[in-house]
């Protein structure tokens, strides 16, 4: 994606009707807390990057929540840094890539306070029921996917997922990376 493919005006719009489930969920943590931890810093900030999401409009993005906790200084001193970081802008300059679905699964499993990781994965069923439903996905889908999950089959479940709220596309991609999730859906919806 090229850098300002997306604008901050559309964020919501878009965690809302592309997102996938991972990154949705950390939208509206930071939307309702106003922080987020390392972890979900860093798997938000490196997927909105890789969706097109600009440096100047990241740290306006990130700025604009943490200084509703916590004074400009110390957002500046403690978090603009690794967002630059992300951009390849510090440290050893290079540009740091989005997280894979393999590596939000199987790695750095979020702690309590968390919400970093894939909900497929590590949300109870109890919980992942709840926030499919918020999203419409009820009654024999919604079966489906937790028997998908029981079965450890996480990312065929966000696969379902996503077909079950993009009714008819035509062809759906299994679902390998966040990244991949999102211009599939936004493909979808633009055409
Ligand atoms: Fe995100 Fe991948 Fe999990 Fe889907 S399977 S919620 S895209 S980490």
């Amino acid at each position: 994606k090229v850098e300002g493919a997306i604008s901050l005006d559309q964020i919501d719009t878009l965690a809302k009707r592309s997102m996938p489930l991972c990154m949705s969920n950390l939208h509206s943590h930071l939307r309702s807390a106003h922080h987020l931890k390392h972890g979900g810093r860093r798997q938000y900030g490196l997927f909105l990057k890789d969706i097109g999401l600009s440096m100047e409009d990241s740290l306006n993005f990130w700025r604009a929540e943490f200084t509703q906790m916590m004074t400009l200084d110390k957002f500046s001193k403690s978090y603009a840094y690794s967002i630059r970081h992300n951009y390849g802008k510090e440290g050893r300059r290079v540009e740091s890539r989005a997280f894979s679905c393999v590596r939000i699964i199987t790695a750095n499993a979020p702690g309590p306070a968390d919400h970093h990781g894939c909900p497929f994965r590590h949300f109870s069923p109890e919980k992942l029921a709840h926030t499919l439903t918020a999203k419409g996905v009820g009654g024999a889908g919604l079966k489906e996917i937790l028997n998908l999950i029981a079965g450890h089959h996480y990312q065929i479940a966000c696969t379902r997922y996503f077909e079950l709220t993009h009714p008819d596309a035509e062809t759906v991609q299994p679902i390998e990376h966040p990244n991949a999730f999102f211009t599939q859906s936004e493909a979808y919806w633009r055409a």
